[in-house]
């Protein structure tokens, strides 16, 4: 260290000049020059070595990306996470390289708590397939939080994310998957990427399934659990397919599609997010295109289900929180709350046969209208489900919040959720095909 910040200061003058004076009082001139270069060879090889070993670097210029470094040194990192155009939130994702076979700790500085209860998602595969790396390296204080990680030798690039991420990267290998799943062209975004929407079914049938995530850009589990709705529908045989003679899914998985890509919280963005923007006039392209698209596929309908996925806010692990439950929110209009309480108890029925592992979901979870934060107010009025809600052929749209991290003790990860979507998938199968629905419509 004394030798880096030697050179650091000196940029290697100092330690030449040093040495060539020790050199000057032992050997005669000719020997001097040969044998001092030699010394300067190997003092200039140790701190290439000592410079290396420090000189890890963070990064973030990936899609998704968002940190800043706040200070760097031999044992990690300061950091904190960018809110941009939100209010404080917790999402945060970045790489480590060159840290192999060291132990670091990363320090969220002066931006709250912001790691979840199962610890950083890592992936060390350049953010293909993540995991959890569990929360015993974590410390955690009112105002910061830091997490201590020992790079295996071979780990020469390491993402850490809040989250597990979903981009949409991931949405294309799916949908390349699934030929049947019709991409369509939603819009240009605000900074001039093409966003889609999909469909899945019968483009006339009398009955619409809208799927929506990603109002909130961090929200990733509300993605994976679209995926796992729509690998239901698509799977040979099962009751959501026989459903689809009848029923088109339409489904965007990015509503704030530059969010997603840029790494932004998304969530309480200024002057409002995406979820707040269901007005006459839509600032969000996506917004407007798919107030659009519902509109003229509620033509054809009959009847439609709107369901909007988000992610609760984030789940530390303490007792008592409810950021560990899977649950619906209920709306305001009349009748149109038993229809969401049908599904809520055939979902909760699903979930609980689906055996140890599985993200549950409870009725008694669901957030009532005007309890908690679900109360009137002039923003809940422009939410998208408020907006689909409210077309008179819904028989109910609604925002599905899927937790972060846990559900009352099973890991949330991609098989889970994607469970978690199959089961709402086959809820919505049966909710249609159960007799009383048409009834429960009026
Ligand atoms: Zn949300």
């Amino acid at each position: 260290m004394q030798i880096l910040s030697g050179l650091t200061k000196d940029t290697g003058g100092g330690i030449e000049s040093q040495t060539k004076e020790k050199a000057v009082e032992i050997y005669p001139p000719k020997m001097y020059s040969l044998f001092s270069m030699k010394h300067i060879f190997a003092i200039a090889a140790m701190a290439v070595a000592v410079l290396e070993s420090a000189a890890f670097e963070i990064y973030s210029d990936f899609p998704g990306g968002n940190i800043d470094i706040v200070e760097k040194g031999d044992s990690g990192a300061k950091i904190r996470q960018q809110y941009r155009d939100s209010d404080w939130w917790f999402y945060w994702s970045f790489g480590v390289k060159g840290a192999e076979g060291r132990t670091l700790t990363f320090g969220f500085v002066d931006s709250g708590d912001v790691i979840g209860s199962r610890g950083p998602a890592a992936s060390f595969d350049g953010g293909k397939t993540w995991k959890w790396l569990g929360a015993q390296g974590v410390k955690r204080k009112k105002h910061s939080s830091s997490f201590e990680f020992a790079f295996p030798d071979g780990a020469k690039d390491v993402r850490f994310a809040f989250c597990l991420p979903y981009m949409p990267t991931d949405f294309d290998a799916f949908a390349k998957s699934a030929p049947s799943l019709k991409k369509m062209p939603l819009c240009k975004t605000r900074k001039g990427r093409e966003n889609f929407a999909y469909s899945l079914g019968n483009p006339d049938g009398k009955i619409k399934i809208f799927l929506t995530s990603r109002h909130h850009a961090c929200e990733t589990t509300g993605t994976f659990a679209m995926q796992g709705i729509l690998e239901e529908f698509l799977k040979k045989g099962g009751a959501a397919e026989k459903l689809l003679k009848d029923a088109e899914i339409v489904a965007v998985p990015f509503m704030d599609l530059d969010g997603v890509l840029d790494g932004d919280q998304g969530k309480g963005r200024k002057p409002h997010d995406h979820n707040r923007d269901y007005t006459k006039s839509p600032i969000y392209p996506s917004v407007a295109a798919f107030q659009k698209l519902y509109n003229a596929k509620m033509e054809k309908a009959e009847i439609a289900i709107a369901l909007d996925l988000h992610a609760p806010f984030m789940f530390r692990g303490a007792d008592g929180d409810s950021d560990n439950r899977a649950y619906l929110v209920e709306g305001p209009i009349g009748s149109k709350v038993e229809n969401l309480r049908k599904l809520s108890k055939i979902l909760e029925a699903a979930t609980l046969k689906s055996g140890e592992g599985a993200i549950i979901h409870l009725q008694k979870w669901d957030v009532k209208y005007g309890t908690l934060w679900n109360t009137p107010s002039n923003m809940k009025e422009v939410t998208c489900s408020a907006w689909a809600g409210r077309h008179p052929k819904a028989a109910f749209a609604c925002t599905v919040e899927i937790p972060y991290t846990d559900c009352v003790g099973a890991e949330v990860n991609s098989e889970s959720l994607r469970g978690f979507g199959a089961n709402i998938a086959k809820s919505l199968a049966e909710y249609f095909a159960a007799p009383e629905s048409k009834e429960s419509k009026k």
